[in-house]
């Protein structure tokens, strides 16, 4: 795969520092400072295979490891709301 060209879109890529939020379970995690692929046409990240395993290993070292903050979330139930 040509790192330079967006394996979803054909679009091309630009690295970029993103906040990636990554659902695991239930619970929804945030990474600042994160190097990634960003597509210009379809907006897909994309991560390294490295930042990746790191994001799993930071999630998986949960919760020993002290997060540098938090943020309160607003979550809605669509079953709550009539279509
Ligand atoms: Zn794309």
């Amino acid at each position: 795969m040509n790192p330079s060209t967006c394996a979803r879109c054909g679009g091309t890529l630009e690295r970029q520092t993103i906040t990636h939020t990554q659902l695991w379970g239930n619970e929804l995690y945030e990474f600042e400072s994160v190097p990634a692929l960003v597509c210009l046409q379809c907006s897909e990240v994309w991560l390294d295979a490295g930042v990746a395993q790191l994001i799993e290993k930071i999630v998986q070292q949960q919760p020993q490891l002290q997060p540098k903050k938090y943020h309160q979330v607003p979550v809605f139930s669509l079953a709550e709301f009539s279509l």
